[in-house]
């Protein structure tokens, strides 16, 4: 049988004005109940003027009651018998459900009243707050542990590098994947493109930072080339939360903490790295000049790769044009420079012949209705941090299961030693729970990257339903837009080989050139 617990209040100076006395609001109560089969156990009633809701003992003792899970609805005559306050109304409600209870008002729907539809948002508000604060706490736990000269811990160790012990406060080099980052460097210095650089590490079936694929994209390597802590001058607290948009990863060394020398060793030079920032500077400056160039040829940068020996075909002019008067036009020449040592030899394809046949298999993949959903449900099957959240709540559950308990045994006790020892497990429960906290936030932050890129598939197909009636008015920027978003590369041949190129459309796995390319592509054509 359901139990009810009946709460009656007069106030002494105004009783008449309320027209209602105890004994009439005990009598409504009564016969509320018995009409819903409750059975009666206790009435609790005030006489009170005070608005104060802690000085009333009959609520303290029906509250009292309610905690000790001894009653399972609270029947009042009407809400402003329980208090005239929303504050006080939330807080007693609050803590009536909590403790498996409800209220139930003789005279009014509680759910469906003004009071009871503010105190569900008001409850809403009060979660919405209670996560704010978590993710503050988080915040500030990291900031000050950047601060005490460590590294902010996270489920997997900066590229080339591992944690140097369990605390996760320093790295050291990683014997397998030191060398691609200081591969990445050397190529960058001697000048490939980007995407030349992931290319030769993909065809080397190297596995990605990630671990998940071995098909590299270029802002992976970007972020690689554009990491500070690679030169040994380690900073932490530069990635953290957009202010703005909660769930982004801003980038800035505004803030960064300088961590003590020896935290992250280096692996390459301070000189070198800054001669790569250089050129990744002066490369953004000139793409986005080159934006303006309306015929800038379509594949420069790495799209396009010789057939015959996998190297980038780069953009270059034609030679004996002069002689004949004309305006030299571009070509998509063989990088490896026709020397002996190379076979393929210096062979050429007219840029304008190319970028026409590249487009025209864009606008074929553009109008084809299948592709892009296709290739956005494969892309979705994949969530990368599935199962692991799940698990961690249930490492964090056992963790303070076993707390609690050890609580409890605690307050058992009074032999001082015993006592100790129980603090000590107690205090070590605590700080492994503070890694399984941390490592559940690392573990989010991945997850909401991943989230965000699911979006932005969605986007991708809204981005190629208004495309594909566009595809001739889009600029030089969305045009390349169009061959990351698509993952489109094309392979080179010589004048006498049949087909004489090979153009290959396939949208990216791994979640940077996803999340990265649809984005901007959404913003550039909104
Ligand atoms: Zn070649």
């Amino acid at each position: 049988m359901t139990r009810a617990a009946i709460y009656v209040r007069v106030s002494t100076t105004n009783q008449e004005e309320e027209g209602t006395s105890l004994s009439t609001q005990e009598e409504r109560c009564r016969a509320f109940a018995a009409a819903r089969d409750y059975g009666v156990i206790e009435v609790f009633s005030d006489v009170h003027t005070g608005a104060q809701y802690r000085d009333r003992p009959g609520l303290s003792a029906l509250r009292d009651l309610v905690r000790a899970r001894g009653a399972d609805v609270v029947i009042c005559y009407a809400i402003d018998r329980l208090s005239r306050n929303q504050a006080h109304l939330y807080i007693i409600a609050e803590d009536v459900e909590e403790h498996g209870g409800r209220i139930e008002f003789v005279t009014e729907n509680f759910e469906d009243s003004a009071i009871g539809r503010f105190l569900r948002s008001a409850s809403a508000f009060a979660g919405e707050v209670e996560r704010e604060k978590m993710i503050e706490r988080t915040m500030r736990g990291k900031h000050a542990r950047a601060k005490s000269g460590k590294l902010i811990p996270a489920v997997k160790a900066l590229y080339g590098y591992r944690w140097r012990d369990a605390s996760k406060a320093a790295l050291d080099v990683d014997p397998d994947t030191a060398p691609i980052v200081q591969r990445i460097y050397r190529e960058a210095l001697a000048g490939s493109p980007l995407r030349v650089i992931a290319k030769g590490l993909s065809k080397d079936g190297i596995a990605t930072p990630s671990g998940r694929s071995t098909s590299w994209s270029h802002t992976a390597i970007r972020d690689i080339l554009k990491h500070p802590n690679y030169t040994g001058n380690a900073v932490a607290w530069a990635w953290r939360r957009d202010p703005k948009r909660k769930t982004r990863i801003v980038f800035s060394l505004d803030d960064a903490v300088t961590l003590p020398a020896g935290t992250v060793p280096a692996l390459v030079d301070l000189e070198s790295w800054q001669s790569v920032q250089e050129t990744l500077t002066v490369n953004k400056a000139q793409a986005s000049r080159n934006n303006r160039a309306p015929r800038m040829t379509l594949l420069r940068g790495g799209y396009a790769t010789c057939g015959y020996c996998g190297r980038n075909m780069h953009v270059t002019r034609q030679r004996n044009s002069m002689l004949n008067g004309r305006e030299p036009k571009s070509i998509y020449m063989c990088s490896g420079g026709g020397s002996h040592a190379n076979p393929c030899g210096s062979h050429a394809i007219l840029a304008a012949t190319l970028d026409a046949a590249v487009w025209e298999r864009v606008a074929q993949v553009l109008m084809e209705p299948g592709f892009i959903g296709r290739e956005v449900e494969r892309l979705k099957a994949t969530d990368p941090t599935s199962g692991q959240l799940e698990k961690l709540d249930r490492q964090v559950a056992d963790v303070q299961r076993r707390q609690s308990n050890l609580m409890r045994e605690l307050s058992m006790f009074d032999d001082p030693a015993l006592g100790a020892d129980i603090r000590k497990q107690i205090n070590d429960l605590s700080q492994r729970r503070r890694e399984l906290e941390d490592e559940r936030s690392a573990i989010q932050s991945e997850r909401a990257l991943w989230e965000q890129a699911q979006a932005n598939l969605d986007n991708l197909t809204l981005w190629r339903d208004t495309v594909a009636t566009n595809l001739d008015d889009l600029s030089y920027e969305e045009r390349r837009l169009a061959l990351d978003a698509l993952g489109i590369e094309v392979k080179v041949y010589r004048k006498d080989h049949d087909p004489r190129y090979e153009i290959t459309a396939t949208i990216p796995v791994i979640g940077p050139i996803v999340f990265d390319t649809c984005c901007s592509i959404y913003r550039s054509v909104m």
